[in-house]
């Protein structure tokens, strides 16, 4: 039987335990991912962007706000969901960050390279497509997703476009500081294009027949048509490679490498693929494989 004595000892000991779990900013952090997974022990460098996001207790990340299944704004709660924002909090659990001490910022593609070399984010998780153009600027952990270009039309497809050489001579919606964007001058530079700042503005301008067609990301896309099923379609098959990364500072090695390390992790436990599957899985259906983290 217990005694006074004894349950006093006992709850001194829980005690203990529980202010030595509480300090928090210690080294080694054994938090859950999003997914609700145990992740590994992560070892937060010293002097690293880790370690100084881990006792600051909070992290600024860059995502897309009108992309539903990556990144998307409900009004009505002010709160963001899709893959992106699951990838973003599972790197913030990794740093001992609580998923309510993460601030989701809007990026759009044209400022997400300003974003990080600023600082105005701590990293980017915004269907951002690793190139060695942005590398100049930038680095990329990942990817973490493969997608590819590919064209929405008005559904029924009435100005008859089945592949992107048919853009050339109409006018194709897509977004400002894209690879979309540079894709459709390369792939179809008879198009015109007519350029916006999100894919919801396109989707707006096919709707009221101001363009003929909106090009980017397949995934986008989709995700768009969820939302319109009787209004647009997806057409002819994807035109190119876009490997999606995390963007972080240019010269971020140690934190680049951390986040590569957590791509690893979560392919391995589960977490990657509960992530998609509640995310853009629930719209594409089929759940590829993780690709190969690029550590260049
Ligand atoms: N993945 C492409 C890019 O990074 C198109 C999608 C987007 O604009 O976010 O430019």
């Amino acid at each position: 039987m217990r005694t006074p004595r004894n349950l006093a000892m006992v709850v001194l000991a829980a005690a203990l335990t529980f202010s030595a779990v509480g300090c928090g900013n210690d080294d080694k952090k054994d938090d859950a991912g999003a997914g609700g997974k145990k992740v590994e022990k992560a070892d937060l460098k010293a002097g690293s962007t880790m370690e100084k996001l881990n006792k600051a207790g909070k992290v600024k990340v860059g995502v897309k706000f009108d992309q539903p299944g990556f990144g998307q704004k409900d009004p009505a709660t002010g709160k963001v969901a899709g893959f992106d924002v699951e990838i973003a909090k599972i790197i913030a659990a990794r740093m001992g960050i609580k998923e309510e001490s993460i601030e989701f910022v809007e990026t759009v593609s044209k400022n997400r390279e300003p974003f990080i070399q600023e600082a105005k984010v701590d990293f980017v998780v915004a269907t951002y497509t690793i190139n060695d153009k942005r590398k100049e600027l930038i680095a990329f952990a990942g990817p973490y997703y493969v997608a590819g270009q590919d064209i929405m039309v008005k559904k029924g497809n009435p100005k008859a476009i089945k592949a992107v050489a048919d853009l050339n001579g109409k006018k194709v919606c897509s977004v400002k500081g894209s690879t979309s964007e540079k894709n459709l001058k390369e792939k179809a530079p008879q198009a015109t294009p007519v350029l916006f700042e999100k894919y919801t503005e396109c989707a707006e301008e096919l709707r009221n027949d101001k363009v003929d067609a909106v090009t980017t990301d397949n995934v986008i896309l989709i995700g768009l048509i969820d939302k319109a099923k009787e209004d647009f379609e997806l057409v002819g098959d994807k035109f190119t490679d876009e490997p999606y990364g995390i963007g972080v500072k240019k010269e971020d090695t140690d934190f680049r490498n951390f986040i590569n390390d957590t791509l690893e992790g979560i392919y391995k436990d589960g977490g990657w693929k509960s992530a998609y599957t509640g995310t853009v899985g629930k719209f594409v259906k089929e759940v590829p494989e993780p690709p190969k983290v690029n550590r260049y």
